[in-house]
């Protein structure tokens, strides 16, 4: 694939399209996208040979939304993929890519789901329907779906949807399509019978494959780290905490996230910053200036603001989101490793992005390791091996007076010196503890759920109530479902922090968001009383995320996090007074930093620019 360099908007997509783009934080086309764009805009039919991780489903979404007949009820896009997850996760971004086509519609269809609930959609015609091929075969032959309209047909991922036995649906929903209708098939590999469905049903099509530049990559130790989205920021801030880090760049892939993740690391006492396009030439320099002098440890970056970025105290790359290609992984590592030093580069992949990883490996003829997520036993070891060193610090200076406070406190507690210090250790550590809840794996389920939840730079907003404004109080007691999310099932916890002691709706957002690692989307209703406060979370939480939370300090007291269930009451005069909206864009609100998060104290605080 040669190298295109033109932006969305050279490309020709429509304004409603490049505003969506924009709001995403997508910078520019990935390669996929470059070279598909043009040619399905032009009514070509298209082979591309790309996977999971490349932007193919914006490669074929935009451009063939870019054509879509909005005051046409009628589906004139279908879309066949492999699974629930894929269909429901392409009809989410043909959704977000269309948010500002006014009267459009998308509906995922897919076994398991109600028919009844299906045919109502249907016949509100929508212009784009994606689905698995039985159920999408089954709606053709009851007449419920109609191709009349049709403009494209696109096949996701058709060897899994071989793999899946669904070759002969395929071939038979291809038969009924409309003839003058284009057509554009997507397959990671290309077995036999998915050459021979395309030689007999594509025609003329352009050839599209990710880039396999042959480079390889010497003197950076490669490795990657096998975790899912929910758990990635739990993931990279223990390999900061267990890496011997000088300067480290991370690799995102939207300004969104790269906003989202520097705020987060910022919270948790790393000092970042973002490095993205969208930041002005000066700031941008500033960022790169203080990395360099050490004043920042840490740059968070999209690859169009880390191009040609040269700076010797980088040590580490990590691709926190996994690159479109080989070229840009080889560009990205290529940030370390300079000046014949030894770098690292880390890698984190989902299930989903594995063949990515080996396309990659192939491309550069590298071998990358894997790498496990450091145990809560080695970020408790470095921690302590951190605390003693602090311990030696303080032990040189001047410490009668201290001394002697010991040996009257233990006189007065009548214990000996280990239970005080044992004590003392415990109340140091309260901020970061020692003991480190295990990383919990989600189900498959909900973790594709968070794959997609990263897919729109994880931009989407709080549930508010029907009108925008403020929360309507609902009994205490019983969780309210995500308006946005209506799949998650949630429940209803009590803490026991409330306005008395001065707690915000931030604080609390603040806390949990990075305490138990949820995104702040899954954060439901809260309600503030004078004593307590109701928070709504997705149900099932693991056990120790949740002994963790319980002892989370916010505005100086423990949370006592617990199930709501029959919770009493609060008085009336105890009621929910202040708007949801008083919550955090991020997850974490400048200057109200819950105490649970405080900086460790052993890294310098990002220097606080006017940006
Ligand atoms: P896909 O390969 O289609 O599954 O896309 C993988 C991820 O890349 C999704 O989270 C998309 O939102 C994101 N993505 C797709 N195109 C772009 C782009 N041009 N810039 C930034 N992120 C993108």
């Amino acid at each position: 694939m040669s190298s295109d360099e033109r932006t969305f908007r050279e490309l020709g997509l429509s304004e409603n399209l490049l505003r969506a783009l924009d709001d995403l934080g997508y910078e520019k086309p990935t390669p996929i996208q470059s070279a598909s764009i043009d040619p399905l805009m032009a009514g070509k039919d298209i082979l591309g040979q790309a996977q999971t991780g490349t932007g193919k489903t914006g490669a074929f979404a935009l451009p063939l939304l870019n054509s879509v007949d909005q005051k046409l009820n009628a589906p004139q896009i279908l879309v066949l993929a492999p699974t629930r997850e894929l269909a429901v996760q392409v009809a989410e971004a043909f959704g977000s890519y269309a948010k500002h086509m006014k009267g459009f519609h998308v509906l995922p269809i897919y076994g398991g789901q109600s028919m009844h609930q299906q045919l109502s959609a249907l016949r509100r015609g929508p212009q784009v329907v994606v689905g698995t091929p039985g159920r999408v075969m089954d709606h053709m032959r009851r007449g419920t779906l109609k191709l009349d309209s049709l403009k494209a047909l696109v096949l996701d991922e058709a060897d899994e949807m071989l793999k899946m036995g669904f070759i002969d649906d395929i071939e038979w929903v291809l038969e009924h399509k409309p003839e003058n209708s284009q057509l554009a098939l997507f397959s990671a590999t290309m077995p036999e019978q998915i050459k021979r469905v395309a030689n007999k049903h594509l025609s003329n099509p352009v050839h599209i494959s990710i880039s396999t530049t042959n480079s390889t990559v010497e003197s950076i130790d490669q490795r990657f780290v096998q975790v899912s989205q929910h758990n990635k920021l739990e993931a990279l801030v223990r390999v900061l905490e267990v890496e011997n880090t000088e300067g480290i760049i991370i690799f995102v892939r939207t300004r969104n996230s790269c906003v989202e993740l520097a705020e987060k690391l910022e919270a948790r006492g790393y000092a970042s910053s973002p490095l993205h396009g969208d930041m002005n030439q000066q700031a941008r320099e500033r960022a790169v200036e203080q990395l360099k002098r050490g004043k920042l440890d840490i740059l968070i970056a999209t690859d169009v603001a880390a191009r040609g970025l040269d700076v010797e105290r980088i040590g580490h790359v990590v691709n926190y989101d996994i690159p479109y290609d080989s070229e840009a992984y080889v560009h990205r590592i290529g940030r370390t490793g300079r000046a014949g030093r030894t770098g690292m580069a880390i890698l984190f992949v989902t299930n989903r992005e594995m063949r990515m990883l080996r396309t990659i490996e192939r491309a550069t003829s590298s071998r990358i390791s894997p790498m496990k997520v450091p145990s809560p036993e080695t970020v408790a070891e470095r921690r302590l091996s951190r605390l003693g060193e602090q311990i030696q610090e303080t032990i040189n200076g001047d410490l009668d007076f201290m001394k002697n406070a010991v040996a009257e406190l233990c006189q007065q507690l009548e214990i000996d010196t280990d239970l005080l210090a044992a004590a003392l250790l415990q109340q140091v550590q309260a901020e970061r503890p020692l003991q480190l809840p295990a990383i919990q794996e989600r189900q498959r389920d909900s973790r594709d759920r968070d794959d997609r939840g990263s897919r729109d730079g994880g931009r989407e907003r709080p549930r508010r109530d029907s009108r925008g404004g403020r929360p309507q109080p609902t009994s205490f007691g019983s969780a309210e479902g995500l308006k946005d999310k209506p799949d998650v099932k949630m429940c209803r916890y009590v803490i026991e922090v409330g306005r008395d002691n001065g707690v915000g709706v931030g604080n609390i957002v603040g806390a949990i968001a990075n305490e138990a690692n949820i995104d702040s989307q899954f954060i439901g209703q809260i309600q503030l009383f004078d004593q307590v406060t109701s928070i709504d979370l997705p149900d099932g939480m693991p056990k120790d995320v949740l002994t963790h939370l319980r002892k989370v300090r916010v505005c100086g007291k423990p949370l006592n996090i617990k199930e709501a269930g029959d919770t009493a009451f609060p008085e009336q005069s105890d009621r929910p007074r202040r708007p949801r909206n008083d919550r955090p864009r991020g997850d974490r609100p400048r200057g109200d930093r819950p105490r649970g998060d405080r900086p460790r104290g052993d890294r310098p605080r990002k220097p606080r620019d006017s940006e």
